[in-house]
């Protein structure tokens, strides 16, 4: 049984950066697309009308350059990005190829610029905690976590977990921990970094959801870690696996950063998911994560419901600023933000009041 009291005190800190664009207020995926809401410019509006963000802790950041983006993905591959942005289409041969404008992966108007900064934040984020400007970044744009080298997946143009990672590996001899608590295993991040020599990788996701690996026991040709849980599993069950198998697992590998992916589609209210988390477990599992004192970035990724996503990654920024999300209740200019989003699923037509009225469920 989890209680309401908080497990960890947070130490409020001025060393936490939130990186942001607004790119991400005009730009959608289309219609009928899951990613066709608002999920980042809420979480700034909600996080400064709670007095919780102030200019001194957030920068605008512009898309990453081409050159960049190769420090994971295939120059071929960023030139048919670019490409399908110019031209809002893309031939056939390269679209079979690159899985752009297939599989749930549209061309939309900021195909390239879009994914470019959320990747920009995440090696911005990077090379900010290899300086030790900052000992905490938050991206929540990041944390598309699907996307492979060549090829678009899984709603995920450009892999920002990787660049990151790839980014704090630059740094000979450190060790660097990647956690991703989403609903869905990080196959993209899997695939290519399992097995470097530096980066360890854990996921605690659902099983049977797709894209169906990262089964228990499944190393990924190298030293990745991964707990599954089944349809329906709550707090307990979750934080079960944090705090008796990853976070020790962690602390023993020791790592010099720390890269989270706090997707937070396993939420009871999230469609894309069977996983029962209330935003308790969820923020606890960060709390617990930001308690290890290491130098962290914290990365969005899953959330499908613009009203969960908005009010548990603005608690996430809460946390980080040390400010307690767990009984706080949305003040009116808050509300009128969780009010004014639109979603369009079936489950919007009987919003709970706790939607828009508190940020905890
Ligand atoms: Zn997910």
């Amino acid at each position: 049984m989890i209680s309401d009291k908080s497990i960890f005190a947070v130490q409020k800190t001025k060393q936490a950066i939130f990186l942001g664009s607004d790119i991400f207020r005009g730009s959608v995926y289309g219609k009928g697309h899951p990613l066709n809401i608002a999920r980042v410019w809420p979480v700034i509006d909600i996080c400064r009308a709670f007095g919780w963000l102030d200019d001194s802790c957030f920068e605008t950041v512009a898309p990453a350059s081409a050159s960049e983006l190769q420090l994971f993905h295939s120059a071929d591959y960023v030139a048919a990005l670019q490409d399908a942005q110019t031209h809002q289409a893309l031939d056939e041969s390269r679209r079979q190829r690159h899985r752009i404008g297939m599989d749930n992966n549209p061309i939309f108007p900021q195909v390239y610029d879009r994914p470019a900064t959320a990747a920009a934040a995440s090696m911005r984020g990077a090379r900010y905690l290899l300086e030790g400007r900052y000992s905490t970044v938050f991206n929540p744009s990041g944390g598309t976590h699907h996307g492979m080298p060549d090829k678009a997946n899984g709603f995920c143009f450009v892999n920002d977990p990787a660049l990151a990672l790839l980014t704090l590996a630059e740094r000979p001899d450190v060790k660097i921990a990647y956690l991703d608590i989403d609903a869905h295993h990080p196959d993209g991040v899997q695939d290519t970094l399992s097995s470097h020599p530096r980066i360890k990788l854990w996921s605690v996701h659902e099983e049977n959801r797709w894209p169906r690996t990262g089964q228990p026991g499944d190393n990924g040709g190298g030293q990745a870690r991964n707990f599954t849980l089944p349809r329906g599993a709550d707090d307990d069950a979750f934080l079960t696996v944090m705090t008796h198998h990853i976070l020790p697992e962690i602390e023993a590998f020791a790592p010099d950063y720390l890269v989270l992916q706090a997707g937070c589609d396993g939420l009871s209210d999230d469609p894309q998911s069977g996983l029962m988390f209330t935003t308790t477990g969820y923020w606890r599992s960060i709390e617990m994560c930001l308690a290890l004192a290491i130098p962290t970035m914290i990365l969005g990724g899953g959330g499908y419901n613009p009203f969960t996503t908005a009010r548990a990654w603005s608690g996430v920024w809460g946390l980080i600023a040390g400010h307690s999300p767990y009984k706080a209740d949305a003040p009116h200019s808050v509300q009128d933000i969780l009010t004014s989003l639109e979603w369009s699923h079936r489950l919007a037509r009987s919003r709970p009041d706790r939607w828009v009225t508190r940020l905890y469920d």
